[in-house]
């Protein structure tokens, strides 16, 4: 094997302050221990571009009985392959042992890897890694970084490229294909050529990987930086037409750019430092169903049947957690809401005031906010919404990083304090089967063509 490139402190710009204090400890109560101890993954990588990680994680060569001894405040986590957490208070910082891939299996047609995987080197621990941009190692001995894997010249070219052959390294695991998508468009990088034709190649195989990985990944790039880039990307590698196949044929092309464009809005406002929670993020994909309306014809209760429906049928194809198909119904109903009772003063006031206005009123500004044509419908429903003298809620102060599956219990907790975020939290739309006619939206409303509230 070659040689490691390796950095030395003077010459990058990692500094242990710039490293969470936790984190930092465990890394010296390793040392100081005689164990190897490194900061690795997305950390090093966030830290040579400049960025805040999102979470710092630790790798040695304890082994995790001897992690437990070592570290009091500690749990054993993992199945597969045992991580050890150190709690610090609400907190925790994850150090996992240093690990080899086990060798794919012989059958070309299945690689994916679910034996375990045993202990290994630091070099072994690098090459089992998915893209060599996430194998960097910051070494607390000296704070150099080490790179098995050509890791800093694609940082510095910024490319995703695969660790060894990509049509190996995807068909030992296609989530690794979203994962290049997420990592591609968060940072504007390029995907290199020979990683770039497996994903193509390989797309259709995205249907092996589990549903629950693969969901979570597609929602990671819907909530990161640049969601728009990674959209069209996922549609380029031919990865939207494998994993949902009914919903882009029932958008069509134009509605697929309608999408895009609702998550070019919410990448503007997230420009802004205004974010909206993942009921809404998910609202737009939705959005194009909206086209097939007639305002003139239709009738708002038989269209809110037809569109619920629809997004039901679709969402559950999709694999998404009910109470989210369930919000995405709501706040999707209240754009026909807004579209067809505008004229209606009273129900005008009411809609306003309930708890479902606000975040259906940013689905409408994302999807139609600059539609001239909408302008007088729109100041209606601004007009009457700004009586009320209170600011619009329904925005999350952070993006929102609850994992899709925090849905699908009843509490819709989750990681990351996402129990504070979302709304509607005591107006959650019931799991099952809801009972539509007592949507809070419908209540007392019949007819669309009312003519007595005019
Ligand atoms: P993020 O900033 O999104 O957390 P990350 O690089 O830290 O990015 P994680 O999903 O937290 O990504 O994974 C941590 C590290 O574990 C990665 O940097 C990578 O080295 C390794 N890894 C994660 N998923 C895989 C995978 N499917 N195959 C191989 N290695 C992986
Ligand atoms: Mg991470």
């Amino acid at each position: 094997m070659t040689e490691p490139r390796i950095i030395p402190r003077p010459d990058h710009p990692i500094s242990r302050k710039d490293v969470d204090r936790d984190t930092v400890n465990v890394l010296y109560k390793l040392k100081d221990h005689g164990h190897e101890a490194y900061l690795v993954g997305g950390a090093v990588r966030d830290l040579l571009m400049g960025r805040r990680p999102k979470d710092f994680d630790v790798a040695t060569d304890a082994r995790p009985n001897e992690l437990r001894r070592l570290f009091r405040n500690s749990r054993v986590v993992g199945r597969r392959f045992k991580l050890v957490h150190v709690f610090f208070g609400p907190k925790n910082v994850e150090v996992a042992t240093l690990r080899s891939a086990v060798e794919p299996k012989d059958d070309p047609d299945d690689l994916y890897i679910d034996d375990d995987n045993q202990y290994g080197d630091l070099e072994s621990d690098a090459f089992r890694r998915d893209f060599t941009i996430n194998a960097l190692f910051y070494d607390i001995r000296d704070f150099a970084v080490i790179d098995h894997v050509g890791g800093l010249e694609d940082l510095e070219a910024r490319r995703v490229r695969t660790i060894g052959d990509p049509m190996v390294r995807f068909g030992e695991d296609p989530v690794r294909m979203l994962r290049a998508v997420k990592f591609a468009a968060r940072f504007g990088f390029t995907v290199e050529d020979a990683t770039d034709r497996a994903i193509s190649a390989r797309a259709p195989e995205i249907l092996k990987a589990s549903r629950f990985r693969v969901t979570e990944e597609v929602f990671r790039i819907l909530s990161q930086a640049n969601r728009e880039t990674g959209l069209r990307l996922l549609q380029r590698y031919g990865l939207l037409q494998a994993l949902f196949p009914e919903w882009l044929q029932t958008i069509g092309d134009e509605g697929l750019e309608q999408v895009c464009e609702y998550f070019r809005a919410v990448d503007q406002a997230a420009e802004e430092e205004r974010y909206f929670p993942l009921e809404i993020l998910c609202a737009g994909l939705f959005v194009p169903l909206l086209g097939q309306v007639d305002l003139e014809r239709d009738q708002y209760n038989r269209a809110c049947a037809r569109l619920t429906e629809e997004i039901r049928s679709l969402g559950l194809r999709m694999d998404l957690p009910k109470r989210l198909i369930n919000a995405v119904v709501e706040l999707l109903r209240g754009q026909l809401y807004l579209l067809f009772f505008h004229h209606l003063h009273k129900r005008v006031r009411r809609f306003v005031e309930s708890p479902w206005f606000d975040p259906t009123w940013h689905v409408h500004q994302l999807a139609f906010g600059r539609m001239p044509e909408l302008e007088a419908v729109q100041a209606v429903w601004a007009g009457a919404r700004a009586h009320l003298r209170r600011p619009v809620s329904g925005t999350v102060p952070a993006p929102d990083r609850r994992d899709v599956f925090s849905f699908r219990g009843k509490t819709g907790g989750g990681r990351h304090e996402g129990r504070q975020r979302g709304f509607g939290r005591d107006q959650d739309p019931p799991e099952d089967d809801a009972p539509w006619e007592e949507d809070p939206l419908l209540a007392g409303t019949t007819d669309s063509s009312d003519p007595a509230e005019t």
